[in-house]
């Protein structure tokens, strides 16, 4: 869809003007864009906002005007750390596989807009290529001089991150950036796929099992069906790449230096973890964070988080997840993903952590914020299932894999009621599965919305008893807990929310851990050498390492008591510092 919109009007969350060109008063600010359906108004305001005079003078308080000529490339796909620019006058296209066989024009900005992505924050790949369209003049702002705007100017830096998670959204909407071409009932094509999307990363998913645009595409690559997944980004051809392999090609952050001292590291970038790499930045420490699989952690895989403080009409997992993940690249805290720590060793004044590749990084203080596993049923064929027909996340993936079937979904928390009201009004019919009933571990406004929904059929007292099916789900036989009678569903697929166990194997040994494996704190943790009095709150066994968020004993599993324990540890690591220098 074409259509042409003046990002300084709104209507108020109705849909954008089609094909209506609106002048703005003072600036040309109109925009040509080729963006999904469900844009609106609102969204085009946010993501092309019109800047006023006295913003344009603060961009140029931090960044160099200079003359564009017409086809000049501002930056390519692929480009990390390009430039801010403001166009005083001219046009600036952004266009998608620019010079390549797909060529297509997203976007033209005209005067008083700013040029630039997701990665002018985080260092990553942009997903498009910026190029004048007409001769014209520019503010050239780079991203060092960009973090010092933000950190300055307040409101504009409000602007610009609400603008740069909008074009994302845009852009993955769109279906820019790397190919992922395999089978949907390949396992390395599930992984790919999860990656990216709890990731954030733009993809295009070419199933060879259905799209028929598939064999043509691989032939001109000379691949085989037989030797899929590959993706592709612009002329590369990654056979199978691991998680880490394709997170270095989009140039995440890099794996941290062997030899780095940070004054803090962060372990798992969760709510807890995150928030505390945002606190942990703002407030002047050298900040590390170290993420095994994905920015967001369980939250990340969300779909709806309605009871998060001042979100009313609740948001998305991933949506909270990119928001701090710009939150703490804006304060310069360093994101690494994925890198697994794999031990933990208490050295003089600091902490030594071991990952998984074999890097060591050093640490004045720790704040462990590893999270939970999801538990698995103890089922034969099971995980011969697993991301064909089981899973233990319900994403829009998902549900479009499964629009037309019936699904089950198991677990008496609040998880698996929020997957089931999700995948209600998106798959044919939902089974909740619970082996108690709901009101003793759901909250009562979930319990409210499954009760009142159509689609939903709930059978408590209940568990799975066998999986049937050959690398698909073609049904379930469930049982009944009182009295054994069996029934069959015609479930296509089952989702698995039946509770968690702590990530804290790689500090068992290391650190005190309650009998399920969750890390003892504060008062709680048994003393060793000092007396256990004199230890912090959240403060592990091992002084100056903290534990926050789910993976600590006691812990409120919430997304809002996360974030809080985190944003806490920071606080405490600052006492922490102060104790060892006095
Ligand atoms: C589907 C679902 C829906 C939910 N809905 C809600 C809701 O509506 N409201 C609510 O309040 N709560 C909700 N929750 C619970 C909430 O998501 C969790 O309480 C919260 O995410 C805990 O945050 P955390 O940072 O402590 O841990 P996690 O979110 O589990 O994050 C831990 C992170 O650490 C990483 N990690 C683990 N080990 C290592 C290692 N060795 N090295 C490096 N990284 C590591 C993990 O990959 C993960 O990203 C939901 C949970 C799920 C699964």
């Amino acid at each position: 869809m074409t259509i042409a919109a003046d990002s300084t009007r709104s209507d108020s969350g109705g849909r954008a003007a089609r094909a209506a060109q609106v002048s703005a008063p003072r600036r040309a600010t109109t925009v040509l864009v080729d963006l999904p359906g469900w844009v609106t108004a609102d969204d085009l305001a946010v993501a092309f906002p019109a800047l006023g005079d006295e913003q344009i003078e603060a961009f140029r308080q931090f960044g160099a005007e200079r003359a564009v000529a017409a086809g000049e490339v501002l930056y390519r796909r692929q480009d990390p750390h390009s430039a801010l620019y403001v166009i005083l006058e001219g046009r600036v296209k952004i266009i998608d596989d620019f010079g390549g066989p797909h060529e297509r024009g997203i976007v033209e900005y005209g005067p008083g807009v700013f040029v630039g992505e997701y990665n002018l924050l985080t260092g990553q790949s942009a997903y498009g290529s910026a190029v004048a369209v007409a001769p014209g003049r520019l503010i050239e702002v780079q991203p060092a001089r960009l973090q010092e705007l933000m950190a300055q100017e307040e409101t504009l830096s409000e602007l610009i991150l609400r603008a740069l998670l909008r074009r994302r959204a845009f852009i993955i909407s769109l279906r820019m950036g790397v190919s992922i071409i395999g089978s949907s009932y390949s396992a390395d094509a599930r992984r790919l796929l999860e990656f990216t999307a709890r990731n954030q990363i733009p993809r295009h998913w070419v199933d060879v099992e259905h799209d028929p645009a598939a064999e043509a595409l691989l032939r001109d690559l000379g691949i085989a069906p037989a030797d899929t997944p590959v993706v592709t980004w612009g002329s590369q051809v990654l056979n199978n790449p691991s998680n880490a392999e394709l997170a270095r090609v989009l140039g995440f952050a890099p794996a941290p230096a062997p030899t780095q001292v940070v004054d803090l590291l962060v372990v798992g970038a969760g709510p807890a973890g995150l928030a505390a790499s945002v606190y942990g930045a703002s407030e002047g420490l050298a900040t590390l964070t170290v993420e095994s699989t994905a920015v967001g952690g369980q939250a990340g895989t969300s779909t709806r988080i309605e009871n998060y403080l001042g979100f009313p009409a609740g948001l998305s997992g991933s949506d909270l997840a990119a928001r701090a993940a710009l939150q703490a690249a804006k304060f310069g805290a360093q994101i690494s993903a994925p890198a697994q720590a794999a031990g933990l060793e208490p050295r003089e004044g600091m902490t030594l952590v071991h990952l998984s590749d074999g890097t060591q990084v050093g640490a004045r203080a720790v704040v462990i914020a590893t999270g939970a596993r999801y538990r698995r049923l103890d089922l034969p064929g099971l995980a011969d299932l697993e991301g064909t027909g089981v899973y233990y996340a319900a994403t829009p993936e998902e549900a479009d894999r499964h629009a037309g079937d019936a699904v089950a979904v198991v677990g008496g928390g609040n998880s698996a009621g929020q997957a089931a009201v999700f995948l209600a009004g998106r798959t044919r019919r939902v089974y909740l599965l619970a082996r108690r009933d709901l009101a003793a571990t759901m909250s009562r406004y979930l319990t409210d919305q499954l009760a009142r929904h159509p689609n939903i059929e709930i059978l408590t007292r209940t568990e799975v008893a066998a999986l049937h099916g050959d690398g698909q789900l073609r049904g379930l036989t469930v049982a009944d807990r009182r009295d054994g009678t069996r029934r069959e569903l015609d479930a296509r697929a089952l989702f698995v929310f039946i509770g968690a166990d702590p990530h804290t194997r790689w500090l068992q040994g290391v650190l005190a851990l309650d009998r399920s494996g969750f890390i003892l704190t504060g008062r709680d943790a048994p003393a060793a050498g000092e007396p256990a009095a004199g230890r912090l709150p959240l403060e592990t066994t091992v002084p100056g390492v903290f534990a926050a968020g789910d993976v600590r004993s006691g812990s409120i599993k919430r997304v809002a008591s996360a974030v809080g324990e985190g944003s806490m540890a920071v606080r405490l690591v600052h006492d922490h510092l102060a104790r060892q220098l006095g």
